[in-house]
């Protein structure tokens, strides 16, 4: 289905509709509506809930079933502000999800024995929401507060703010090997002065851009239809994109 038909659930009345609601929340949030949306059987706060890999896996999904398998990325070159334009293959970027069902094995480092799950987005939010995104450390601290399932250490409880930096820094490559995708970037080199550099990819803001590149052209069709003939939004939006471009094109003569 192409956010281009009129009907059903990713039908061109719906996108619009969750692209409306969606405005106002955070970019977390809004890929939160737009899965819910093309999978309306998920529970809505199960997304959060899953390991960042697995919710940017569905997202991926979501991407090319709208927009198709290739996405444009901007970057301005860090060395020299050179404006890069990429057009990259979903499938180089998608990552393998983790296996979210089979869980995480227990991590076992200097003496100490972690049971841990990995992060989701609602984990992220709740930094944001505590202000922490902005102090990187009370960020982790928090984090490993959340996902931190069970510490020991010589078979005594220990807090998961209490653990030693060298445990932190295992357990954070543990939770990178576990969920890959939680953390994807593209490797670029800038055609103009040769810098190489990485910038971290996100799927969800990428089809965020996209759905709302998508929805102003779409509200400005509906405008030039509606004045011309009359018609309504949902009679516009009912006719399809190719029908409304042969129409647009008379309009405009
Ligand atoms: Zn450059």
């Amino acid at each position: 289905m192409s956010p281009h038909d009129g009907h059903g659930a990713l039908g061109a009345q719906a996108l619009l509709q969750a692209w409306e609601q969606a405005q106002a929340l955070h970019p977390l949030q809004r890929a939160d509506v737009l899965l819910g949306l093309a999978w309306p059987e998920v529970a809505p706060g199960a997304w959060g809930t899953l390991p960042l890999g697995t919710r940017d896996a569905h997202l991926f999904t979501l991407f090319e079933t709208l927009f198709g398998a290739t996405l444009d990325l901007r970057v301005d070159c860090p060395a020299c502000g050179e404006a890069l334009e990429l057009a990259l293959r979903t499938t180089d970027l998608r990552p393998e999800p983790p296996d979210a069902g089979a869980g995480v094995p227990p991590l076992q480092c200097e003496g100490y024995e972690l049971a841990y799950r990995l992060p989701g987005s609602d984990d992220l939010i709740a930094l944001i929401d505590t202000g922490d995104a902005r102090d990187p450390d009370a960020a982790m601290a928090r984090l490993l507060d959340r996902c931190v399932l069970q510490a020991r250490h010589a078979g005594q409880p220990v807090a998961a703010i209490e653990l030693p930096p060298p445990v932190i820094e295992r357990l954070q490559q543990e939770m990178a090997v576990h969920d890959p995708g939680a953390d994807l970037r593209v490797a670029l080199a800038c055609p103009a002065c040769g810098h190489g550099f990485d910038r971290r990819f996100d799927i969800g803001a990428t089809l965020w851009d996209a759905l709302d590149d998508w929805a102003e052209r779409t509200l400005a069709e509906v405008h030039t239809l509606a004045s011309a003939y009359g018609w309504s939004e949902p009679q516009v939006l009912a006719l399809g994109a190719a029908r409304r471009q042969r129409y647009i094109a008379m309009v405009q003569g």
